[in-house]
């Protein structure tokens, strides 16, 4: 059986609805068109510039992923702006994007069901349930002898069925009384039965059912062309009578013995592959009640201290959420939104591969090998040491318009020989905002200039930039940066990738070419942080 883009989609919506989703989520196909012929998928957890090459270079047709690539409305295809640009670059290789978030968040067996399974959690409960679609009761005049066409037809375009978040186990669920009905054929009407002018009783039955609102328009439009009267006459009236949806976001379970607070954050570090996890409480409190949410879960902080939870796990956690949390007497685990994530695209890879076998489809699916986490944990990352770590004198404050303008520089005295990275971030007014140094070890000049970007990346991300131009004046760093020459040296691929997904969390990231006097402080520093490991060593000592 060939497969088409919106088959994908409906295997994907009959597990994660897409009423389950947050309002204004921007969940769906993305980019691209449902009618399309797909043989092979790729999964993965969001797009990133090497998603889409891998994409490319695994000749696929079509991209699942759990985040969405354009989050706010596009008011511009700018190709030099993120999204638009890969959203381009997936247009132009012909590859469709489809995205499931938050309704794969709150699905039965998603993100936030994974999770709890992965951390060993028992009696486990939807901490909040997803709001359910809103219901219509339509009811509809028919003469007697045509009820079951127009059934049939209001039926086959989603009338009468249970909405996906409850039960979903009836469909066809109709109610039919029969009656008399009257009218009057005016001049001018083409009365299916009676006369013009005549008052006409006709054997009639009324019909009832309930209609989702996502169905409304199609349900109309089908009731219209199956019913033999030239006006229809129909009731639609909103329902209010529903029960709350049987899943939602984020979860509550027990513990299977309570555990001091610091022992079960190792245990959350293990299950989610983790090499360390942030806590917030005291660490040898007793935890025996979880709450959790996959990404970043803080909003609904609430519904955790409600349930009761010693503990809530999450992700995106900040200073002040943490010290909210703790002043309502529950402590927070932050094991990052990656990680708590993560778990998601494998599940979605093995059930799309399922449901190709069980539906006798060709279609190959594939689970993306890029690490798409931008966030590494730079102290435990082998062979680099540095100085200058804490920011100097003031710490950054954010920029007011979100604009920054960042010289960087690496040197290396050898190449390679001892190396460090300069960093010397200006505001919009070319004020001085932070400056950064950091020793990288022996290393090479070129390695010496990534890391400069990569830590002028991070600290960009750290201050909430919104638009940063970066000065170099290695001009291999800019036109590699800019797709002018290839990154051949294996070396350096790695720490490109680890840059651009930096600069993806930026709406804009320009690399410009200066010479090199005009990169003056940023060389400064990167000299300083080498002078400055030199003197700390031991006279004679081996450095
Ligand atoms: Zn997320």
């Amino acid at each position: 059986m060939p497969v088409i883009c919106q088959t994908v989609i409906g295997w994907l919506e009959e597990w994660a609805p897409p009423l389950l989703a947050e309002d204004g989520d921007s969940i769906g196909l993305q980019v691209g068109s449902r009618g399309t012929k797909v043989e092979k998928v790729l999964v993965a957890l969001e797009v990133t510039p090497e998603v889409v090459a891998e994409a490319v270079k695994e000749k696929v047709q079509l991209i699942v992923s759990h985040h969405p690539l354009i989050r706010d409305p596009l008011a511009r295809l700018d190709y030099d702006s993120f999204p638009a640009l890969l959203a381009v670059r997936l247009v132009e290789n012909r590859i469709h994007f489809y995205a499931a978030h938050t309704n794969m968040d709150a699905a039965t067996g998603g993100v936030n069901d994974l999770l709890a399974e992965r951390l060993g959690l028992t009696g486990v409960r939807v901490m909040r349930p997803a709001t359910k679609e809103r219901l219509y009761k339509l009811a509809v005049f028919i003469p007697r002898g045509h009820e079951d066409e127009v059934r049939q037809a209001i039926c086959n375009a989603g009338a009468g069925q249970v909405p996906a978040c409850g039960s979903g186990n009836y469909d066809e669920c109709t109610f039919l009384v029969e009656g008399t009905g009257t009218f009057r054929p005016l001049p001018g009407a083409h009365p299916f039965i009676g006369q013009i002018g005549g008052l006409e009783r006709a054997e009639e039955s009324r019909l009832e059912t309930v209609v989702p609102e996502t169905r409304l328009r199609a349900v109309i439009r089908a009731m219209l062309a199956a019913h033999p009267y030239e006006e229809v006459a129909y009731d639609l009236c909103p329902i209010k009578n529903q029960e709350p949806c049987k899943t939602g976001l984020g979860r509550v379970g027990k513990l299977p013995k309570p555990e001091p607070l610091h022992i079960f954050a190792e245990q959350v570090g293990d299950a989610l592959d983790q090499q360390s996890v942030r806590l917030a409480g005291d660490p040898e409190r007793l935890v025996s009640t979880v709450a959790l949410c996959g990404g970043g879960g803080m909003s609904l902080l609430k519904r955790a201290v409600e349930a009761d939870a010693d503990v809530y796990v999450t992700g995106d956690v900040r200073h002040h959420d943490a010290l909210n949390a703790l002043a309502q007497g529950i402590a927070v685990i932050d094991a990052g939104h990656h990680a708590t994530e993560k778990i998601i695209a494998p599940a979605m890879a093995a059930y799309l591969t399922e449901k190709a076998a069980a539906a006798g489809a060709q279609l190959d699916v594939i689970l993306s090998r890029v690490n798409t986490d931008p966030f590494r944990n730079q102290r435990q990352e082998a062979g680099i040491h540095s100085t200058g770590q804490e920011a100097e004198g003031n710490p950054a404050p954010p920029p007011a318009s979100g604009k920054l303008l960042i010289y960087i520089d690496g040197a290396s005295r050898g190449n390679p020989g001892n190396a460090a990275a300069g960093v010397a971030i200006l505001d919009e007014q070319q004020e001085p905002v932070l400056e950064r140094k950091q020793y990288l070890g022996k290393t090479t000049n070129n390695v010496a200039e990534y890391q400069a970007l990569i830590l002028a990346l991070q600290e960009a991300v750290n201050m909430g930039a919104v638009k940063v131009e970066i000065r170099t004046d290695s001009e291999l760093l800019a036109r590699q940066w800019n797709g002018e020459y290839r990154v051949q040296n294996p070396g350096l691929v790695p720490l490109m990738r680890q840059a651009r997904q930096m600069a993806d969390r930026l709406q804009s990231c320009k690399v410009v070419h200066v010479p090199r006097e005009r990169n003056k402080r940023a060389d400064a520093l990167a000299n300083q942080a080498i002078d400055e490991h030199l003197n700390n060593q031991e006279p004679g000592a081996n450095s």
